[in-house]
C-alpha cells in the first residue's frame, strides 16, 4: 500500500524535527577535505563518498550503486528509492568534491573545521554543495524513505574538477532517464528568496600570442623601434571592451534578462568592490553577468614586478576566458572572440589565436507541468514568497549533459546555496534556515510532481 501523503505543515514540521541531525552531517561532511582538484589527495574523496552513502543508508535508502570510469578517482553515487507503482521517476543530482580552500589565513576560522555560529556553519563545502546531499538525504528521511515519486539520486565527487564522468550521461542515457531532474547545486539569489535557475553561462578560453622579435633584446639598446610583443598584445586585448566596459566583439549574443537580478549596491558587496571604483558595462547587471558575454584575462605571461628585465619582449601570450550567452553555442562564440582578434594588427604586428576548450551553458525550459510543481514547493517552503528566475554566469557541464541525455525532462535548478555563502571563496557558509526550507520544498516537490506528472488515469 502506498504511504499516505503528507500536507505542508506536516512536511514542515518534520524537517524542522530533522534539522538538528542534517547540520551534524553538514559538519560531519565539510570536515573531510574532499578536494578533486589534480595534486590533492584523494582519500579524503574516499571519505566524503562514504560518509555520503552513510547519510543516505540512514535515511532508509537501500539500493546504493557506483559509477567508476577510467579517469575517475572517485566514483559517482547511485542510489535509488522506489516510489508507488506507475510513478514518475525524479532524478536528483549534486556532489561530494570541493574546491581548495585557498588561503586559509582569510577564514575566519579554519576552512575544514566547520562551526556552527549565529544560525550558519562555516567551512569549505558547507553550501557548495555538501548541505545539499544533506537536503536530499532530509526530504528522503522527511518521506520515510517512501516517496511519491521513485527518485534516482546521482552524488558525483569530480563536479568541481571534471572528469571523464562529464560524457557518462551521453554515452549511457538510460541511467538518467527520468521524468524531472533536481540539480541541487546553486539556490536562492538571496536569503528568503525562493528562486529557480533557469540559465548558465556557457565558457570557452582563447590563447592569443605575440611574435615579433628571435629573442629578448635590451629595452635601451633596442627599444623604442624593435616591437615589444607583450605591449602590442596589450594593445590588442584593450580593443574587447569600450571606454564604457561593455564587450564590442562583433557576434557575441548579449539579451536584457528579466528574471531575478542583484541590485548594483548588493552587487558591488558580494563582488567586493572597493569604493571610487565603478562596476564596468552598462544596462541591466543581469546581462551582464548571465544573459551577455564576459571576457577576462586569465593568464598573461610577463616577468613578476619584483624581479623585471630590462628587455623588450620577444613573445607575449594570454589566456582569455569568455562567458557566453547561455542559448549561444560556446565554440561559435569562441570563433566569433578568435575572429575579432586575427582581424587585430597591433603596430601592424599579426597575432596567433587558438580557441580552446567550449563548454556550452543551458537555457531551462521553463512553464512545464515539473515547473510549476516546482514553483508550488518552493513558494510553499518560503512562507508563500513568489518564486524568481536567475542565472548563474558559471557552468556545470553535467547539466548541459544531462539536457542533451533526456531531453524531454524538465529540470529544475534549485538548493540550499544562497547567493551569500561565499561559494569558492574563503568563509563559505551555509544558512541553516535555508537548508531545512531546502528540505521542505524538495519533499513538497515530489508530491506535487507526483501529481503533475501522474499518468495512471489517462491510460484507464
Ligand atoms: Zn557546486
Amino acid at each position: 500500500m502506498d504511504a499516505p501523503l503528507l500536507d505542508d505543515a506536516g512536511i514542515a514540521a518534520e524537517a524542522a524535527r530533522l534539522t538538528p541531525g542534517l547540520v551534524d552531517d553538514v559538519v560531519r561532511l565539510s570536515r573531510i577535505p574532499s578536494v578533486a582538484t589534480d595534486g590533492f589527495p584523494v582519500g579524503p574523496l574516499h571519505e566524503a563518498h562514504d560518509v555520503a552513502v552513510d547519510m543516505l543508508r540512514a535515511a532508509g535508502v537501500q539500493e546504493i550503486s557506483q559509477i567508476m570510469l577510467d579517469g575517475m578517482t572517485t566514483p559517482t553515487i547511485v542510489a535509488d528509492v522506489a516510489g508507488p507503482p506507475g510513478a514518475p521517476t525524479v532524478l536528483v543530482y549534486t556532489h561530494y568534491d570541493v574546491v581548495p580552500a585557498g588561503d586559509d589565513a582569510l577564514w575566519s576560522s579554519p576552512p575544514f573545521e566547520p562551526v556552527v555560529v549565529d544560525g550558519t556553519v562555516v567551512g569549505r563545502g558547507t553550501a557548495d554543495s555538501k548541505a545539499n546531499i544533506a537536503a536530499i538525504a532530509g526530504a528522503i528521511r522527511v518521506w520515510g524513505a517512501r516517496p511519491p515519486v521513485t527518485l534516482r539520486i546521482i552524488l558525483e565527487g569530480h563536479e568541481e574538477f571534471g572528469s571523464s564522468y562529464e560524457l557518462h550521461p551521453l554515452t549511457s542515457p538510460d541511467t538518467y532517464r527520468a521524468d524531472a531532474m533536481v540539480i541541487a547545486d546553486v539556490g536562492n539569489v538571496r536569503p528568503g528568496q525562493p528562486t529557480l535557475t533557469i540559465g548558465l553561462r556557457g565558457s570557452v578560453s582563447v590563447t592569443v600570442e605575440a611574435h615579433t622579435l628571435g629573442t629578448d633584446k635590451h629595452s635601451g639598446q633596442f627599444g623604442g623601434a624593435a616591437p615589444d610583443a607583450r605591449t602590442a598584445l596589450i594593445r590588442a586585448l584593450a580593443t574587447l571592451h569600450d571606454d564604457a566596459g561593455d564587450v564590442v566583439v562583433p557576434g557575441l549574443l548579449r539579451e536584457p534578462w528579466t528574471g531575478a537580478s542583484y541590485t548594483q549596491d548588493e552587487f558591488r558587496d558580494l563582488a567586493d568592490v572597493l569604493p571610487g571604483v565603478p562596476l564596468v558595462g552598462t544596462g541591466d547587471l543581469g546581462s551582464r553577468i548571465w544573459s551577455g558575454p564576459a571576457i577576462t584575462v586569465i593568464g598573461f605571461d610577463a616577468p613578476p614586478t619584483t624581479a623585471p628585465l630590462n628587455a623588450v619582449a620577444s613573445s607575449a601570450r594570454a589566456v582569455l576566458n569568455l562567458r557566453v550567452h547561455p542559448g549561444q553555442k560556446a565554440a561559435e562564440a569562441g570563433e566569433a572572440l578568435g575572429a575579432h582578434l586575427r582581424a587585430q594588427r597591433p603596430f601592424g604586428i599579426p597575432l596567433e589565436v587558438t580557441v580552446g576548450e567550449a563548454g556550452d551553458g543551458f537555457l531551462a525550459k521553463t512553464g512545464g507541468p515539473a515547473w510549476h510543481a516546482a514553483e508550488r514547493a518552493l513558494s510553499i517552503a518560503w512562507d508563500g514568497a513568489p518564486v524568481d528566475t536567475l542565472a548563474m554566469g558559471g557552468s556545470i557541464p553535467i547539466v548541459m549533459a544531462f539536457d542533451e541525455a533526456v531531453p524531454q525532462a524538465e529540470k529544475l535548478l534549485f538548493g540550499a546555496t544562497d547567493g551569500y555563502c561565499n561559494i569558492h571563496a574563503p568563509n563559505e557558509r551555509l544558512l541553516i534556515d535555508e537548508l531545512t526550507r531546502t528540505v521542505v520544498a524538495m519533499a513538497i516537490f515530489w508530491r506535487e510532481v507526483a501529481t503533475a506528472l501522474d499518468t495512471t488515469d489517462e491510460e484507464a
